[in-house]
């Protein structure tokens, strides 16, 4: 095997940045407007257009997004909320956070999203919502979990953090569900430093989400600033404050005007490692099911058990090697805080693609010289 070739780590991932970043940043700050104001309506704009969605509101996290949303929906104490297991812990702590309980929901092996088939099993006269999440970006099968999600008269807030830019039978996410958040962490497609924000096709819903983001107020800041009268707001409702600031927005616009080149760059190197990883019995690259078009966020592999390492080994033997990964996605069930406070319970696929799944190098800035050192090394590390 090669020695290192590399000065330092290839990292999991890296943000997409250059000058137009910095100089939209510098253009922000001698503006004077940090805070909250017209950078954020712009980026707004941006991302609702983008998606087809005829409303947005910025966040100051994804997370803060999905409490939201749950909020408006009317999710509170003593409603359950079905949510997958397989996805990051943010997912059921928005749930768990307006005092509502997640029901935890097995994921189909093949797209590591919430399995369709045992979703009404779960439903009971106390679910009040369905959060399908977009793991690494791949949709989740939204058509038969909307469905069912009318049929037994249920809202739906999708979790698709990770999957700006994917697609669902040729509609980009974010205009499908009637609500949905992305998140803006420097882990997903393209970053705000930290960052989030709702869509949706609901005017009643997106005002109500407005209102709550901002403290409450009946008000925008940058309205009462842009009104030719003096305004006084009201509050209604008890807010947080949530906000995306313009700092964070001007960055996101800058991203944005990338958006299609880290499409196109990441799907270059994920293809590279399926042509290379659907040859080999002892991996499982990810896969496209028909019509749905993901946006490789992540590249999560699974090594089979017939493989001669661990998922674990291989870890290891890869970081000795310079070259950094994850362990693919957790399994919220198992975490501490959740057992102890709604027990064991066993979700048989989710536990299996917790013990087997790797998240490998991707980035655009990637070289191939760098793919080939990653895909060279996995190889060795399972085969010897
Ligand atoms: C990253 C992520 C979140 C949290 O996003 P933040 O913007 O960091 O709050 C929520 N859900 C999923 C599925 C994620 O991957």
């Amino acid at each position: 095997m090669k020695e290192k070739l590399f000065s330092g780590m290839i990292p999991v991932t890296r943000p997409y940045f250059n000058e137009t970043e910095e100089q939209i940043l510098i253009e922000t700050i001698r503006s004077g407007w940090v805070a909250q104001g017209p950078r954020v309506k712009l980026f707004e704009q941006a991302i609702a257009d983008y998606v087809s969605a005829p409303f947005a509101i910025a966040a100051n996290s994804c997370t803060s997004a999905l409490q939201i949303s749950l909020e408006v929906l009317g999710v509170g104490p003593g409603d359950e909320v079905i949510v997958p297991s397989f996805t990051f812990v943010a997912s059921a702590n928005a749930v768990v956070h307006r005092g509502a309980k997640p029901v935890f929901a097995d994921i189909d092996p093949a797209t590591y999203n919430m399995n369709p088939a045992g979703l009404e099993a779960l439903i009971t006269e106390r679910t009040k919502a369905i959060m399908p999440v977009d793991q690494v970006g791949l949709p989740a099968d939204l058509d038969p979990i909307l469905k069912i999600a009318k049929k037994r008269n249920l809202r739906v807030v999708e979790d698709a953090a990770c999957a700006l830019g994917s697609e669902y039978k040729g509609r980009r996410i974010g205009g499908i569900s009637e609500l949905t958040c992305f998140s803006f962490h420097p882990r997903k497609l393209i970053t705000t430093g930290e960052g989030g924000i709702i869509t949706t096709d609901s005017e009643e819903l997106a005002k109500a989400a407005r209102i709550i983001v901002s403290h409450g107020a009946s008000v925008s800041d940058l309205s009462r600033h842009q009104s030719a009268k003096i305004v006084f707001e009201e509050y209604p409702v008890f807010g947080y404050n949530f906000r995306m600031s313009d700092l964070q927005a001007a960055v996101g616009l800058a991203q944005m005007q990338k958006l299609d080149e880290i499409l196109e760059k990441k799907r270059f190197f994920a293809e590279r490692y399926n042509q290379v990883f659907s040859s080999m019995e002892e991996l499982e690259p990810p896969s496209e099911p028909e019509g749905i078009r993901g946006n490789y966020q992540s590249y999560l592999l699974r090594i089979l058990p017939k493989a001669k390492k661990s998922r674990d080994e291989v870890m290891n033997i890869l970081l000795e090697k310079g070259i950094a990964t994850r362990r693919g996605v957790m399994a919220i069930h198992l975490e501490p805080a959740y057992r102890n406070r709604f027990g064991e319970i066993h979700l048989p696929e989710t536990e299996r693609a917790f013990k087997e799944t790797i998240v490998l190098p991707l980035y655009p800035q990637m070289t191939v010289a760098e793919q080939d050192y990653v895909i060279e090394s996995l190889k060795d590390a399972i085969t010897f």
